[in-house]
């Protein structure tokens, strides 16, 4: 047998003569990236002969997009790292990532099933360390929306009946950029509102596709509610703008370096063939009738989500109070968006949210949505993103769009006090749009025990009924206003006339829709 020094002697030997170049690391593969790699340090730790660990430490540099050759004064984005490393098991990994964050970042061991490291794994910031369990695992900033699987998902949505599915242009590199028109297609098109979404113009925010996902499933499933919607709604569904970007592992920018997403306001030479074909597809699908709604899907640093709704003074009160109520009825769904989380911003025709404003102003509310990386509420002993509350989070979005453009007759119906079946004497109507409300007015009681009365058609059926509590449109309001609260169990025993009185109990109280939510058994 060995004795201790001589088996000290032969580890030198053999991890001098190569050991550690058995770790190969790559990211040539779909959404793979990394920049430079170099091992900074090895240490053997000893219990017995039997028992080691061998220790590797390893610098990691993201990779930086190519220089915006059309902005050369913007800093390049080496936000999104994925790469493979081969060789790991039983190892101890220490690696320390730099150029970009690494805040509980993910791994996988088959490069499809992610998991978050553990906080004891990430204890020091910007790095990673765990003895791995495989030979080969993945590393990502977040879980990975690869090209392929939204090739899969393309190849399932397409196939579902009723859905058109179209290659409307070409990225960059030939890439193609697929939209697919949702609809009922047994029900006229006249009257219906028209939804565009388009996602993943940065290709390193894969939030924003997991939750777009989880839309996308909910607008094509049987549920009364998809089935609503579409009688309903036009849907223009583009999830991947950026497919060269995504698929070469890029972070901000399409192949060229162009971040695409700001590129909406420039002349023609130096317009990306990615933004020339959603100008062209917005141009077609807009000559009839301008879209209600344009939602743009994004994922920010930052740890919450958020709307980027435009400021008053850039737009309109009205547009301001209507993109709040759109904020307020998400916050309503979502335990994962407060007030507080709202951001504002300027709008600007950079971006394809001005672009349309040029066009459309008012009648198109056009606004980006982000979702984090990291946790919600900015509290990271709350529930962290993963791709399950993504998918609870985009179903909480599709309530709030339907809410929004009453896009579900059936089983959400609103009854808003803009209707002249509402009868409201001692009641004054108020335009004002530095309250959040629905449609064009709400109603604001001229004394107290003032009494308001809805009248509507209701199927048969249990519902819960809701009334909106009109708040202020501010940066940030109280969690219990802008709000529905609900207000009682109706219990309608064949189909017919409903009414519903409230009474005000103090003048200057504000009154606005109800909602009634059909229930299920
Ligand atoms: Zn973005």
């Amino acid at each position: 047998m060995f004795n201790k020094s001589f088996f000290l002697l032969l580890l030198s030997l053999i991890s001098g003569s190569g050991l550690f170049s058995q770790i190969r690391i790559s990211a040539d593969f779909d959404s793979g990236s990394i920049g430079s790699y170099k091992l900074i340090d090895s240490v053997w730790f000893f219990r017995n002969s039997n028992d080691s660990l061998l220790t590797l430490s390893y610098e990691i540099e993201s990779r930086f997009d190519p220089l915006n050759p059309v902005d050369t004064s913007l800093r390049p984005s080496a936000r999104w790292y994925h790469f493979r490393m081969e060789g790991v098991k039983g190892k101890h990994i220490f690696l320390n990532i730099k150029n970009s964050e690494a805040i509980r970042p993910v791994y996988s061991y088959d490069g499809v099933n992610f998991q978050r490291f553990e906080t004891v794994e990430n204890i020091y910031r910007g790095s990673v360390n765990k003895i791995f369990e495989r030979d080969t695992v993945y590393i990502s900033h977040f879980v990975p929306y690869p090209y392929s699987r939204h090739k899969a998902k393309l190849k399932e949505w397409k196939a579902v009946d009723g859905v058109l599915h179209e290659v409307i242009g070409h990225s960059s590199l030939g890439l193609p950029i697929e939209m697919l028109t949702v609809t009922d297609n047994s029900v006229s098109d006249v009257g219906k509102k028209r939804v565009w979404i388009h996602g993943r113009s940065h290709p390193s925010e894969t939030p924003a596709s997991w939750h777009l996902e989880a839309m996308i499933e909910e607008i094509l499933s049987d549920s009364p509610f998809a089935k609503e919607l579409r009688r309903n709604t036009i849907f223009y569904l583009v999830p991947f703008i950026n497919p060269d970007g995504v698929k070469g592992g890029y972070s901000r920018s399409s192949s060229t370096g162009v971040n695409i997403e700001i590129n909406w306001d420039r002349p023609d030479s130096l317009t990306m063939p990615e933004v020339k074909t959603l100008k062209a597809t917005l141009e077609r699908v807009t000559k009839e009738k301008p879209l209600d709604l344009l939602l743009n899907m994004h994922s920010q640093i930052s740890s919450s989500v958020t709307y980027w709704i435009h400021t008053a003074e850039s737009t309109t009160a009205d547009f301001l109070k209507e993109q709040q109520l759109l904020s307020a009825l998400t916050i309503n769904y979502t335990p994962f968006y407060r007030p507080q989380d709202q951001s504002f911003s300027a709008m600007a025709p950079r971006y394809a949210e001005g672009w349309v404003w040029d066009r459309f102003g008012e009648k198109t509310l056009a606004i980006t949505f982000e979702t984090p990386y990291t946790y919600y509420n900015q509290d990271k002993d709350g529930p962290w993103v993963s791709v399950e509350n993504l998918a609870q989070l985009g179903y909480s979005t599709l309530l709030a769009v339907s809410d929004l453009l009453d896009l579900d007759k059936e089983n959400r119906i609103i009854a808003d006090t803009d209707d002249n079946r509402v009868s409201k004497r001692n009641w004054e109507v108020s335009y004002d749009p530095s309250s959040i409300f629905f449609g064009d007015t709400f109603l604001v009681s001229k004394k107290e025990g003032s009494s308001l009365k809805y009248k509507l058609n209701l199927k048969k059926g249990v519902y819960t009924l809701y009334c909106w509590k009109v708040g202020p449109t501010a940066e940030s309001y109280p969690a219990e206003t802008n709000r529905w609260v609900k207000r009682a169990k109706v219990i309608q025993r064949r189909d017919g006339n409903f009414t519903y009185r409230i009474k005000s109990t103090n003048p200057g109280e504000k009154a606005d829709a109800i909602l009634l939510v059909k229930e299920f058994e």
